[in-house]
């Protein structure tokens, strides 16, 4: 009896292993590893102006076409507003050669040429693409993601997404050696002069199932660290992981179509004041752009020494700005007062009525950098005012102007 138990117990043991190891192969094994990031590195490392990485800035949309759109606020605009900024930066680095996809009116020519010529083999691939993702899915090779796992996208016009798809198409061939993809982001149906429920930050990945995911997912990781100390992040569930796998994005390669690392940043939302608000707007796409550029100079594992997180320090701080208005003055004093760790602050309700006082955390979604002169900008000059022993008046009297301009009038923009 008892050596019966101990032979099963040995059998148990035994099967137990076999068992996860038919289990594991039973599991999606997705798309083979193209172009990995260490090859891009040890590419990045011997780069020379010569023979340089090649990225390609996918500003969203098309010209002329497409795109969020808010109160006279185009996407399809802002996109290449921020794209050429971001283009500049990286121009810095003369181991990087950088090609912008468009302009507000027109194709990159090379684009458009291939558009023309190749249009019918741009059509081929994608045939091909999707019957062999088709193929792997019956096989289980590739399992589907459901809509509970990722964000749900509008879509695309056939001829768009077939741009879309030729691009990804034109990088593969063109030795890119990195795809970025900019968009602002929306909510459908929110009303002409309605603001989306949502707000903040997101940077879109491939499904890690695709052969490009290993070398794009560092690259998501590392544009997101820069944009979240200036941005909250989205506020969208799913979207609020900060980098967000996904499966059916063209731009990351959707049905096995890009064989080069990609992202797709979705900076803000177009309904959110720092971009409703044309005083501060080129400041805000700077900015975007600037952590961009930041992000991707750490992904090569060349990290660029940025005094501050944003192009609006240092800064000179004058006058109080006033209530309600907007300016690239208060969204420099938003950014300082946030890296000095009093902006956003807490809500205090004090005790009444026989209720303790209470206390309410405030994130950067609550009180964003924004340029927008309010509360939470008065509330974070007053912190800053206590923290040094003063009276919390909540205006920059000569006192806190010192004091902030002993901290962030100097240091070196890069
Ligand atoms: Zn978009």
């Amino acid at each position: 009896m008892r050596r019966n138990i101990l032979v099963f117990l040995v059998l148990l043991l035994i099967l137990i292993p076999v068992g996860i190891t038919l289990a594991k192969s039973n599991q999606p094994t997705g798309f083979t590893e193209i172009h990995s990031y260490a090859q891009l590195l040890q590419d990045y490392a011997v780069a020379t102006p010569q023979q340089p990485i090649r990225i390609l800035i996918v500003p969203g949309h098309e010209p002329g076409y497409g795109g969020a759109e808010y109160q006279g606020v185009y996407e399809r605009e802002l996109t290449v507003e921020i794209a050429d900024q971001l283009a500049a930066y990286l121009r810095q680095n003369p181991k990087l050669q950088v090609i912008v996809a468009r302009s507000t009116t027109a194709w990159n020519p090379d684009i458009g040429d291939y558009f023309d010529s190749q249009w019918r083999s741009i059509q081929k691939f994608v045939t091909t693409q999707k019957k062999g993702m088709a193929k792997l899915t019956k096989k289980g090779t590739i399992e589907t993601r459901s809509s509970d796992e990722q964000v749900d996208h509008a879509k695309a016009p056939d001829d768009v997404a077939l741009r879309l798809y030729g691009i990804g198409k034109w990088a593969n061939e063109n030795d890119i050696d990195v795809v970025v993809h900019l968009h602002i982001n929306d909510t459908p149906d929110h009303g002409p002069n309605d603001p989306s429920p949502n707000s903040g930050f997101a940077v879109y990945v491939p499904d890690a199932q695709y052969g490009n995911a290993a070398a794009s997912r560092p690259l998501g990781e590392a544009i997101a660290r820069y944009l979240s100390a200036m941005n909250a992040t989205s506020s969208l569930p799913i979207e609020n992981q900060g980098v967000v796998e996904d499966q059916d994005l063209i731009a990351l390669g959707a049905n096995g179509t890009l064989f080069i690392p990609s992202v797709l940043i979705e900076y803000s939302y177009i309904t959110e004041s720092k971009l409703t608000h044309p005083e501060v707007r080129s400041v805000v796409t700077n900015d975007f752009a600037y952590d961009t550029y930041l992000g991707i100079q750490s992904y090569l594992q060349n990290p660029v020494v940025a005094h501050y997180p944003t192009t609006s320090l240092p800064h000179v701080f004058m006058d109080t700005p006033e209530a309600k208005s907007s300016s690239p003055d208060a969204y420099a004093l938003q950014a300082a007062l946030h890296i000095a760790g009093f902006y956003p602050v807490a809500t205090t309700t004090p005790a009444h009525a026989g209720q303790p006082a209470t206390t309410t955390p405030r994130t950067l979604a609550d009180c964003p950098i924004s340029g927008l002169m309010g509360p939470c900008t008065i509330d974070g000059i007053r912190a800053f005012q206590v923290a040094h022993g003063w009276k919390p008046t909540g205006s920059l009297g000569p006192l806190t102007r010192a004091a902030l301009n002993a901290q962030f009038a100097t240091g070196v923009a890069q």
